[in-house]
């Protein structure tokens, strides 16, 4: 079992029993521990670094109820936490706790140049600590299952995402169980009520039968399972098409080299400067193979397949037609899960 998905409910593994076997990748390039996304030592800081008392906390996730409930009743540094949240009554629904309109307004305005970097924008449950997450075994499918960076670039990142979707899609079913089962408060009852509700909701997930699993996996579901599968699938077959062109999300120096993003501004590499000559060439028809034979002539710099394949898993370059292309955010048509919310 992945170490990201530890420690979820037990009703949650006999709904997905595929978990066991998803042979889902560490992320070892997103090394929280040092957090990747700050300066490394003797480095100055950048503008692409995040800041170091957010991190990429820079978020409020949407805790389904029973969740919440969860997170409340370990009576640790995280219940304190939800507590403290909860006294704005403002996001706290039937279905859990979601971000006050104040902070989404915010975070969608900002998203660009704050998500990482916004003081504002910490999440009400992160705390100074090192590692930092105080409702860590309680955190929802998107704070499991989310990178800066990825091992094998977009592809993979595509493929985390859909086990994100598969989870909260599950977060929101178990979340609408319980709302059905047990009476929600009114909007007037005051935060105990509606902490001890909360609670509640995390028994009944605690009570849920395994029998009743295959009746809790929906059709919908069913569908997010398999994309989920494709999108694994997918990773170790990605193919560098011969004729690609540049999809560059942004450039910015780094000391003598340059560094670029495709796919992620978050997720990307250092390179020689010489590396526009190759791109130049990249016209829609000329082969990559003959524009790095180009780049060679003029500046000595060489583009072999391994790094072309590295500045395709980037999306730093892709297929000329977004169609063909199967690892475009846009094929993948990402779902609208938490409009259900
Ligand atoms: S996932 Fe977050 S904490 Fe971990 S390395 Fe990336 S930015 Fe840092
Ligand atoms: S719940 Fe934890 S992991 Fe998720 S954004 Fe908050 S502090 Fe970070």
């Amino acid at each position: 079992m992945h170490s990201q998905l530890q420690g979820l409910p037990d009703i949650v593994y006999a709904m997905l029993p595929e978990l066991e076997s998803w042979d889902l990748p560490e992320e070892t390039l997103a090394d929280c521990a040092r957090c990747a996304m700050r300066p490394r030592a003797g480095e100055a800081e950048r503008p692409w670094h995040f800041n170091e008392r957010t991190k990429c906390c820079t978020h409020h996730p949407q805790l389904a109820n029973y969740l919440v409930g969860r997170a409340l009743r370990r009576n640790d540094a995280g219940s304190e936490r939800i507590r403290e949240r909860m006294k704005n009554p403002e996001g706290r629904t039937r279905l859990g706790l979601q971000p006050p309109t104040s902070y989404q307004t915010r975070y969608e305005a900002t998203r660009a140049s704050g998500f990482g970097r916004d003081d504002a924008l910490i999440c009400p449950f992160r705390s100074q600590a090192p590692l930092s997450c105080s409702i860590w075994q309680d955190r929802n499918s998107t704070c499991r299952t989310w990178f800066c960076k990825s091992s094998k670039g977009l592809p993979q990142k595509l493929s985390w995402t859909a086990v994100r979707d598969v989870l909260a899609r599950v977060e929101l079913d178990l979340a609408n169980h319980c709302a059905a089962k047990v009476s929600p408060p009114s909007e007037a009852d005051t935060s105990a009520v509606w902490q001890a509700w909360f609670v509640r909701c995390a028994t009944v997930v605690d009570d849920i039968s395994p029998v009743a699993a295959p009746i809790l996996r929906s059709d919908r579901l069913n569908m997010l399972i398999d994309r989920a599968a494709d999108q694994r699938r997918a990773v170790n077959a990605t193919a560098l098409p011969d004729v690609v062109v540049p999809s560059v999300g942004s450039v910015f120096p780094d000391g003598e080299q340059i560094r670029l993003t495709g796919y992620s501004p978050y997720d990307g590499t250092t390179l020689s400067p010489h590396i526009f000559s190759f791109l130049s060439h990249l016209d829609g028809t000329m082969t990559w193979q003959d524009a790095a034979q180009c780049c060679f002539a003029a500046t000595g710099f060489s583009v072999d397949r391994t790094l072309a394949t590295h500045l395709f898993t980037l999306r730093i370059i892709r297929a000329p037609q977004l169609n063909d292309d199967p690892y475009s955010p846009e094929a993948a048509s990402p779902l609208e899960l938490f409009s259900d919310w």
